[in-house]
């Protein structure tokens, strides 16, 4: 697909429509915005960061982009793992950090309305005094706007789900710089085709989102942590299904090998067993709500061969192990300094999931490879962060090939081959696989919403 460059006096215009101070095509704001937390790189780096404060803002700039058919990439604070934001063809990045106020809280009906470029942390600061969260929490820093186009999810979805379950409006400007509302606030509807479900997830394929309402929980009344341990990954995993099977309903189920509770105990002095280990928290009405809960729970953890159960934590230990938990991505590259990460991301049904772990820990012995199986196991997703060197061309192919078998494995078994992190650059080549027919209808709806094909190009379709 041939591409526009921006021409001087494209940069003129922009600037006139953000403003000198909000424009910048200097190395430092071209080579960040040209990265993610992935090792993939643009071929073209992107030729100019733009900063626009409203959608009036994003619209002119689409309609000039448009017009000149130069690519547009919009960015939150770059966390994805996928390459999701990183610009495949040059052009413009949107760079969403003026997008940064949280507009109203209304906690009568349980909502929020928010500019794409707040972070999911400071509203549920924010939110807290109302005795309410978000709960998506993908752990990194990321922006609502960025969950919002990859869908994040993170340790609780397990409970209460994933981004696409909390936006009920948006505001979207769309390739040609039309600025459409999707959804209502009502907590049901069935007017017409749902467009906001079909924005999330989008990556910034089919437009630009500027403003969010999203639907909010109460802070659960009680709350109780514990830690399991076993002799094996697949055991802990047979208690997930367990736990799942029997219909208990865990506000968080973390599965962690023992190598990586070692790395969290180095670096967050946890004190933990170094075992394979289930983390758990459970939410509930009533301390008598949650003990009914954690019991038979410690019994199902006992019959898949638990060696230790301690439950019951204090919240200071608690915010200690989710923290910790939070940094296992830094902690494992802290342990393989000047090696790159590479994070499998995919989704088995619940029954198949003490499978997917086996099968994940032989193909990190048949491929000679380092890697870590761990992940939101109540949702029946497994990571692996592999570390290995991307100079290294037979080894990095080790690794290529290992997360191969992993996702193909997963889509044998009716999973998905990204669960959470998005279809970036790194799943393209499997969509074909997990979607066969209706990948031609995702290729319509993009050639319908953005004809021109400018809205971050490369990314999703194979
Ligand atoms: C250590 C670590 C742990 C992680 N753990 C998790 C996890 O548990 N669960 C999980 O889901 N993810 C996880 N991630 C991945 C990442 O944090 C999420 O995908 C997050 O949602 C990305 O948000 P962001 O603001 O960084 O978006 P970016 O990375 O900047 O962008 C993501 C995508 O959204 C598009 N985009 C950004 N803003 C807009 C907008 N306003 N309108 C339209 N499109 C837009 C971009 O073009 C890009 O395609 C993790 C990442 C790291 C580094």
């Amino acid at each position: 697909m041939q591409y526009g460059r921006c021409t001087d006096r494209d940069l003129r215009e922009l600037e006139a429509i953000v403003g000198a101070e909000n424009l910048s095509s200097g190395e430092s704001a071209i080579n960040l915005c040209s990265r993610d937390e992935s090792y993939y790189t643009p071929e073209a780096p992107p030729e100019v960061v733009v900063m626009p404060d409203s959608a009036a803002e994003v619209s002119a700039i689409l309609k000039l982009a448009n017009a000149q058919r130069i690519p547009v990439t919009a960015r939150g604070a770059g966390t994805s793992i996928e390459g999701n934001p990183v610009p495949l063809y040059g052009g413009i990045v949107v760079d969403m950090q003026r997008f940064d106020e949280i507009i109203e809280i209304r906690p009568a009906d349980f909502v929020a309305i928010v500019e794409a470029g707040v972070s999911y942390k400071d509203l549920n600061k924010s939110l807290g005094q109302y005795g309410l969260f978000f709960p998506p929490d993908p752990g990194a820093a990321a922006w609502l706007g960025g969950m919002i186009a990859n869908n994040a999810s993170g340790v609780r979805t397990i409970r209460y789900g994933a981004t696409r379950d909390y936006v009920l409006r948006l505001t979207v400007v769309l390739a040609n710089g039309e600025i459409i509302e999707t959804g209502s606030l009502a907590a049901k509807s069935s007017s017409g085709y749902d467009l906001t479900r079909l924005f999330v997830g989008s990556e910034g394929t089919l437009g630009i989102f500027t403003q969010a309402t999203l639907r909010l929980a109460g802070l659960p009344a009680h709350f109780s942590a514990a830690v399991a341990t076993f002799s094996s990954v697949e055991a802990a995993a047979q208690a997930v299904f367990e736990i799942m099977r029997w219909g208990f309903s865990p506000a968080a189920l973390e599965v962690l090998p023992a190598d990586l509770v070692a790395m969290l105990n180095r670096d967050s002095d946890l004190g933990l067993r170094e075992e394979p280990t289930l983390f758990m928290e459970f939410h509930g009405a009533s301390e008598v709500a949650l003990q009914e809960e954690l019991g038979p729970v410690e019994r199902l953890c006992q019959d898949a061969g638990a060696i230790s159960f301690q439950s019951g934590l204090g919240i200071d230990e608690r915010n200690k192990l989710w923290e910790a938990r939070y940094q296992a991505f830094e902690s494992i590259k802290r342990t393989h300094p000047g090696s790159d990460p590479f994070v499998a991301d995919v989704a088995v049904p619940i029954s198949s999931y003490p499978e997917m772990i086996e099968y994940a820990e032989e193909v990190i012995g048949d491929y000679g490879v380092i890697g870590y199986p761990f992940g939101h196991a109540g949702d029946g997703n497994v990571h692996v962060v592999f570390m290995g060197d991307a100079q290294d061309e037979k080894g990095w192919e080790n690794v290529q090939k290992a997360n191969q078998a992993i996702v193909t494995r997963a889509l044998q078994l009716e999973g998905t081959c990204t669960a959470e992190h998005g279809v970036g650059i790194g799943k393209r080549r499997f969509m074909e696989e997990e979607h066969g027919r209706s990948l031609a209808v995702m290729r319509q709806i993009k050639a319908l919403l953005d004809p021109q094909g400018i809205l971050n190009p490369g990314k999703i379709f194979p």
